[in-house]
């Protein structure tokens, strides 16, 4: 029988589990005893590990961190990594995100793409793999954690407990896979030195900031100029006054952090006006010679970039607080460097009588090359099953679990061209799809196999 064929035969069995698993809200919630992400996590962890032990693999719960099922003996583990949390359903669904659906040949419901759909796929891999009988001299392991979208502690539990694995993928990015993942850099602008009464803006530090408020003394700047330089952007304002004080709401455009040139940051503009305005003030002065309105960093000496891409800069939010201003800078750097290459080319621009700079976090960024084993197996399991020769692997700003475990990029679950509105409402995925992906991951767990 052909592996198309047996993926059809589990068509209703796949809506089903998926269905079963959607129905669970596991959104984290507050960590319990015994439930490290709440309550919603947990119980979709066990109803999975109940479905895998009924396909009959064996399953390991790691304290409710993730969990596991795997098939196969031997030294070597390849690994599958997806997850079973979810982001919050937010406003604008047309049906109840937690009771699956079908119209017009797609699947709605909160997880469905991102990333339930593609942990139930993956088990029925796993399941069409047992059913072939294929002789296995290693490990298949489909590990399911419960903590993706908050911080992957999930991940980081599962490498303490078990290590590595040898080979993978996370279906979790896109097809034909993502063989870059550039290297963050977290870093606070910090400034004492300002006139500036309040200010506060965005929701997020890897979201560029679509709002700023900002409240400043009424006769500190030109008021025209200031204007002229938001109507000269496009960019939206309003203007309130309170006793002495102008209140001033700017409107920008969000967008995700890896990508931050294609929104535009309240916070910048906002201080790019003041400065243009004739403010004088030594945070403004700053961040307007440090920052401005560009994204790939270049004030601040490390505008670099590689084959792959450049590097992107975000200030996400700014706030106030005992009279310092605080501004996060979320930035992404080509997969090919070091973070300490990065750190190094800044070092002289981080810090003058005006302000600071501290940088708080790093991440090194994740590179396979195209022609690597793990990366050349799993583009022609992808390539047999789509006869989509064109597409390669591509790099991305963003961070999955592959960041977190040795010998694993993203893979699937998303087709080019489709929109799946993960993270938003009616989060969907077309049935085609998801056969799609049993099939691919089928093979590509196949070619894994192979020495
Ligand atoms: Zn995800």
């Amino acid at each position: 029988m052909e592996i198309k064929q047996y993926v059809e035969n589990y068509r209703q069995q796949l809506l089903d589990y998926l269905a079963k698993l959607v129905s669970f809200n596991s959104v984290e919630g507050k960590s319990e005893i015994d439930a490290p992400f709440g309550k919603g996590p947990k119980d979709c962890l066990h109803e999975a590990l109940k479905i895998c032990k009924e396909l009959g693999f064996e399953t390991t719960n790691l304290d409710n961190y993730c969990g596991y099922a795997q098939i196969g003996e031997g030294e070597q583990v390849i690994g599958i990594l997806g997850h079973l949390d979810i982001v919050p359903c937010g406003e604008g669904w047309d049906s109840d995100p937690f009771e699956m659906v079908i119209r017009d040949g797609k699947v709605y419901g909160r997880g469905v793409s991102d990333d339930k759909g593609a942990v139930v796929a993956s088990m029925i891999a796993l399941k069409i793999i047992k059913d072939m009988g294929i002789k296995l001299d290693k490990r298949i392991r489909l590990i399911m954690g419960c903590n993706e979208e908050t911080g992957s502690k999930c991940l980081a539990h599962y490498v303490e407990c078990e290590g590595h694995i040898d080979m993978g993928f996370t279906p979790d990015g896109e097809f034909p896979g993502v063989h870059g993942e550039k290297g963050m850099i977290g870093g606070l602008i910090k400034s004492k030195n300002t006139k500036i009464i309040d200010i506060k803006g965005g929701i997020a530090s890897n979201v560029v900031c679509n709002h700023c408020m900002i409240k400043v003394e009424k006769n500190s700047f030109s008021k025209r100029a200031f204007e002229d330089y938001l109507n000269n952007n496009d960019i939206e304002y309003a203007i309130d006054e309170e006793d002495d004080a102008l209140i001033i709401n700017v409107k920008g455009v969000a967008a995700h952090a890896s990508t931050p040139q294609m929104g535009v940051n309240a916070i910048s503009y906002t201080l790019c006006a003041l400065k243009a305005a004739g403010f004088n003030d030594s945070f403004v002065d700053f961040y307007c010679s440090h920052i401005g309105l560009e994204t790939n960093g270049k004030m601040l000496g490390i505008d670099v970039s590689d084959d792959y891409g450049e590097l992107t800069l975000n200030n996400g939010i700014i706030y106030k607080e005992d009279d310092t201003i605080y501004a996060t800078l979320d930035m992404r750097f080509p997969v090919t460097m070091i973070s300490k290459q990065v750190i190094n080319l800044m070092k002289d621009n981080l810090e003058d009588e005006n302000g600071i700079i501290e940088i708080n976090s790093r991440v090194e960024p994740l590179f396979y090359p195209i022609d690597s084993p793990l990366v050349s197996k799993l583009l022609s399991a992808y390539q047999e099953v789509t006869n989509d020769y064109d597409t390669m692997p591509m790099t991305m700003g963003g961070g999955t679990y592959a960041k977190g475990i040795h010998n694993c990029i993203a893979f699937g679950c998303a087709f080019l061209g489709e929109d799946n509105h993960i993270h938003d409402a009616n989060e969907c995925c077309s049935i085609d799809s998801l056969m799609k992906q049993v099939e691919i991951y089928t093979i590509a767990i196949m070619k894994l196999l192979e020495n």
